[in-house]
């Protein structure tokens, strides 16, 4: 059976006190989530030690946004994996979107995260997901498939277990428009396919994949009920603890 997953991305918000306040809300909450979701808070580099400390013992788990594409030196203000670790790290976003179209993030750069963070021993959630123009054009699922084959094809079945897709639409992030859970459910079926074309039907059958993109409590049950959706990634509605558990709640 493959892991249901709740992540909040809380992106570049909340001071450290904040999210410190967030966390213990978040913690406080936790029990309300059914005892087979997983979850994970994702936050910035500057409060993962603190909010370590908070998470340690609890079943919160500890992400950070994004990681170097160096093991270390002479890289000014980057932040490598072995640092995530050492703070007490089990995750790191790869690949969302907003660091694809902001800061020149390739899928050739992935490939090379993704191998630190695994030899670091770092679960990682990759982002695929197309934009506004390429979901018009029809070109949704070839966009999903080459990103999923550029980075993903250079690892192994065995490397698999420790990363989860994230489908993220990008004209549904912080847009307020989700996509319909037809629509979500559809690339998700797609993707598992690709992974099942490569790497055979039981890893595929194994991976989990997320959905994210305006996810909130109203619309995440009919999201989650879909065969291939194994829960979400979660930006805007993860920054308030009562949002986050309400939708972790929808399974
Ligand atoms: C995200 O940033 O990963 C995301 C899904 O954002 P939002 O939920 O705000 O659309």
């Amino acid at each position: 059976m493959r892991k249901k997953i709740v992540a909040g991305n809380w992106k570049m918000n909340t001071t450290c006190q904040e999210g410190m306040e967030l966390a213990k809300a978040v913690v406080a909450k936790a029990g309300e989530a059914p005892a087979n979701v997983g979850l994970i808070v994702a936050a910035p580099f500057t409060h993962l030690c603190c909010l370590s400390e908070i998470l340690e013992g609890t079943r919160v788990e500890l992400s950070a946004q994004n990681c170097a594409d160096h093991a270390s030196g002479a890289y000014t203000g980057e932040v490598s994996v072995s640092m995530l670790k050492s703070v007490g790290c089990q995750w790191t976003i790869l690949g969302h979107s907003e660091r694809r179209q902001y800061y020149g993030e390739t899928d050739e750069k992935l490939v090379v995260k993704t191998k630190l963070a695994l030899e670091a021993g770092l679960g990682v959630i990759l982002c695929v997901g197309e934009n506004l123009d390429e979901r018009e054009a029809g070109k949704h699922f070839d966009v999903c498939k080459t990103q999923i084959e550029n980075v993903l094809f250079n690892f192994t079945a065995e490397d698999l277990k420790n990363i989860v897709i994230a489908y993220e639409p990008v004209w549904a992030i912080g847009t307020g428009k989700t996509a319909t859970a037809a629509q979500a459910e559809e690339i998700h079926a797609f993707i598992r396919k690709v992974l099942a074309d490569k790497f055979g039907a039981q890893v595929a059958d194994d991976m989990t994949i997320l959905y994210g993109g305006s996810c909130k409590p109203s619309n995440a049950g009919e999201l989650f009920a879909q065969p291939d959706i194994d829960g979400g990634l979660i930006g805007g509605a993860s920054l308030k603890a009562d949002d986050f558990l309400a939708i972790a709640k929808a399974y």
